[in-house]
């Protein structure tokens, strides 16, 4: 057993890990070392930060060399297997006992596969470079797919697949639900009808991925956004743009294997009967607690590890961030936890901020960035802004919402209590990211401008300004 010990050890190679050392670089002590695990030779970094507004930053997410990182990063490639926090120290698959004074777990989160998969080969999920390979190589053979859950990934895949027939199945009455609201989803429907025929450029910078040297490497970080764009997902039907057949508030019930015709025969919650090659099941995450302890971390209702506002787990010394942790402090009325890119990136930068403060014995205060939530994403070859309560969450139906839709163009959706802003949603090239997140932050009576707020003939950043 080979011993090493540390000032501040983070174990997870994803954006929440790159982000945590990253940040601890800045605000910790020269002298303290910093140590990050990673299962794979590749992690994730975000790169090209453009700020949109106070809280608001668009970034691309590169997976390079865990090598490439800086040198003050010590990048072992190993794996966590059992934490003994009383003494400080982790175990390790490789044989490493690690001594720490700070430990932060960023180790992500494994998609969950509908119940009726139980150990099906033709039942997939959606995860990282692995899970996208074997995708790719059983499409290329599938001429009908079922698609199954209603958020990013599901609604992603969907929009680009060519060349095979998609069934999706979705528990609500709209798609892409998690993200946008019924009359959004209907604005993204026309994408849909007209899918094959021209696809709207991405703007972003394309996420790149660089191949893995290792079979090791495959084990890694959840995918970047435009993970699709380096992978061909088209099936078996050559010259086809491929349709999708929407199945509206229904949910697999049943999957049974045949010997003959399609292998998978799908019965849905609404009786209807699909035979197909595969199904890619999107319907979530569980949070990835694949380690052992000497002590019992407090858990959130999701399974996530139960953090506190500096991103404190139950258990002294021990800090969790991303999609592994379940934001168990009192959130600010505008802000809600969501399993994403953004929030990993800030959850581990305020965790590494929180334990440099810790070991410096200095007092800190929680990131501006949690007062409100702000997420940025394409959709459907749109950029999609999200802020605060943008789909009405937590607002018990009591809200009024102003729309300004041009079919093709862009959607702005002002969700609005007694006068005042409490979210934005900001569909295409809008321009008015920092002018809402602005009134949402200030508070401010908009009662007086009443539904000229979003006449096309006033500019409302002028308005504001
Ligand atoms: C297909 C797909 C598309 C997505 N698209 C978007 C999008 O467009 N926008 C968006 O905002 N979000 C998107 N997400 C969600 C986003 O990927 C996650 O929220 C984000 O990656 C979480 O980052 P993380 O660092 O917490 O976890 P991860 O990225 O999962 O990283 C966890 C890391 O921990 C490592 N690890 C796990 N266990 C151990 C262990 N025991 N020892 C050592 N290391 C370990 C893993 O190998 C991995 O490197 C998408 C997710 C998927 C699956």
């Amino acid at each position: 057993m080979t011993e090493i010990s540390c000032t501040f050890l983070v174990v997870g190679g994803g954006i929440a890990g790159v982000s945590c050392a990253e940040t601890l670089l800045v605000f910790a002590d020269p002298k303290d070392s910093i140590i990050l695990i990673t299962e794979s030779s590749l992690v994730k970094a975000a790169t090209n930060l453009v700020s949109l507004g106070k809280v608001l930053t668009r970034f691309d997410v590169e997976e390079k060399q865990a090598t490439s990182l800086n040198r003050a990063i010590r990048v072992l490639e190993d794996q966590l297997i059992r934490i003994e926090s009383e003494s400080h120290f982790i175990q390790t698959v490789n044989g490493n006992k690690i001594t720490f004074r700070y430990l932060c777990l960023c180790v992500g989160a494994r998609p969950k596969l509908i119940e009726q998969a139980a150990g099906n080969p033709n039942v997939i999920g959606i995860r990282d470079t692995e899970s996208v390979e074997q995708f790719q190589n059983r499409i290329k053979e599938a001429t009908r797919l079922v698609v199954v859950g209603n958020g990013g990934i599901a609604s992603e895949i969907v929009y680009e697949m060519t060349g095979v027939q998609v069934h999706w199945v979705i528990k609500d009455e709209y798609i892409s639900s998690t993200f946008v609201d019924s009359a959004a989803a209907k604005f993204f429907q026309d994408r849909l009808s007209c899918k094959g025929e021209q696809k709207a450029i991405i703007k972003r910078m394309r996420y790149s991925e660089e191949k893995a040297e290792s079979s090791t490497a495959k084990r890694g970080a959840a995918l970047g956004p435009d993970w699709h764009k380096t992978v061909d997902i088209s099936g078996k039907l050559q010259n086809v743009p491929g349709s999708v057949q929407i199945h509206y508030k229904a949910e697999v019930e049943e999957i049974q294997t045949q010997s003959e015709g399609y292998p998978l025969k799908l019965r849905l919650t609404d009786g209807e009967v699909i035979e197909c090659d595969l199904v890619v099941s999107a319907t979530g995450v569980n949070p990835a607690i694949n380690f052992s302890s000497d002590r019992n971390f407090r858990l959130g209702p999701d399974g996530g590890l139960f953090v506190n506002w500096e991103m404190a787990t139950s258990v002294d010394d021990i800090y969790a961030a991303g999609d592994v942790c379940y934001a168990g402090w009192d959130h600010a009325s505008h802000w809600f936890q969501m399993r994403l890119w953004t929030q990993a990136r800030q959850m581990g930068s305020m965790a590494a901020r929180a334990m440099a403060a810790k070991r410096a014995g200095e007092t800190i205060y929680q990131d501006f960035c949690f007062e409100m939530f702000n997420h940025v994403t394409q959709l459907f070859g749109y950029q999609v802004v999200l802020l605060g309560r943008y789909n009405g969450q937590g607002l018990d139906d009591k809200y009024e919402v102003l729309l300004r839709m041009t079919p093709g163009l862009e959607y702005i959706k002002l969700v609005m209590v007694a006068g005042r802003l409490q979210g934005a949603m900001l569909i295409g090239e809008t321009g008015l990211e920092e002018t809402c997140e602005n009134l949402i932050l200030n508070q401010l009576d908009l009662t007086p401008y009443g539904e000229d707020l979003l006449d096309p003939n006033i500019d409302i950043e002028d308005y504001f300004d």
